[in-house]
């Protein structure tokens, strides 16, 4: 499909980079340009079956409000008491069981950070930030996949630099007005389908360094490519990435959405094709 394809030419003014958005670029500009820039919304589907794959994402969702509630105080047995899915039941139990004890630390849930990134800001919203006070930060992040994610495919993803470069950029005021050192922070993502098999990434100084050399260039080319008239986002060369992506109609890459049990055969292979559908957007649920 040519450039020229005739899309709104609005272009968003207030962009803020996220996780998100620069995987999207790395993975495909021309998604990047579609989603953010034009923030144009596509009716189509990104994965087969529909019902399947939006009830997965309520789960999830639901999931992470339970979670969310429980930090923030609400008694486990009152939360228990309101669900009504034999998955979340399971997923909720290996949590109360299984999940990281933050017993002693400064916890929060559902928090959101920012920091300057180029002429624009990065943010992050995250699941849970745990803090022991001059001594570690830990993040936490929920993954309600049915598969768990291959820890090659989470450590090449950007979340995982982009969470841990940014509490280090931003987060002293969580630590008592101290700066966070990289040593000091460890990222870990938890799985309630599988909750013996966390992943976890420590971080540090020279991670650090690269992590912020690799953004600030991410933004410039973002920023330099939004500057030119005819901003040349291509679209990705891997075309296995346009059949989970809704816009496949829009790009002349296919109508038929992907099925979702092909993506976790994917994942299990550890091939780094595809985009993580919404999952990694479902902590972003307003409550
Ligand atoms: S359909 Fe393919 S080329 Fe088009 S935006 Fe999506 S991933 Fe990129």
């Amino acid at each position: 499909m040519s450039q020229s394809t005739n899309i709104p030419i609005y272009q968003s003014t207030n962009l803020q980079f996220s996780q998100s958005s620069l995987q999207d670029f790395v993975d495909c500009p021309r998604r990047f340009q579609l989603k953010y820039l034009r923030e144009l919304a596509w009716p189509a589907i990104e994965a087969e079956p529909v019902l399947e794959h939006e009830n997965l994402m309520q789960l999830g969702s639901r999931f992470h409000q339970l979670v969310h509630q429980h930090l923030s105080g609400v008694p486990a047995e009152r939360l228990t008491q309101t669900i009504d899915h034999p998955d979340l039941s399971r997923w909720w139990h290996n949590y109360l069981d299984h999940a990281p004890d933050l017993e002693g630390w400064q916890t929060r849930s559902e928090i959101a950070l920012s920091a300057p990134l180029g002429k624009r800001r990065l943010v992050a919203k995250y699941d849970v930030l745990a803090i022991e006070s001059g001594k570690q930060a830990l993040i936490i992040d929920w993954k309600t996949s049915r598969k768990k994610t291959p820890r090659k495919w989470l450590q090449e993803r950007l979340q995982t630099s982009v969470y841990s470069y940014l509490l280090v950029q931003a987060g002293s005021h969580l630590n008592g007005g101290k700066a966070i050192q990289p040593e000091q922070v460890e990222m870990t993502y938890w799985f309630p389908e599988v909750p013996s098999q966390p992943e976890r990434f420590s971080y540090n100084t020279k991670q650090y360094s690269s992590d912020h050399e690799r953004l600030s260039s991410l933004a410039e080319q973002i920023i330099a490519l939004s500057n030119e008239e005819q901003g040349q986002f291509r679209l990705t060369s891997d075309e296995r990435r346009c059949r989970f992506c809704v816009y496949r109609s829009l790009c002349a890459r296919g109508e038929k959405a992907g099925d979702l049990n092909d993506m976790e055969d994917i994942f299990a292979q550890e091939e780094d094709v595809v985009f993580e559908l919404d999952f990694e957007q479902i902590g972003e649920v307003e409550y």
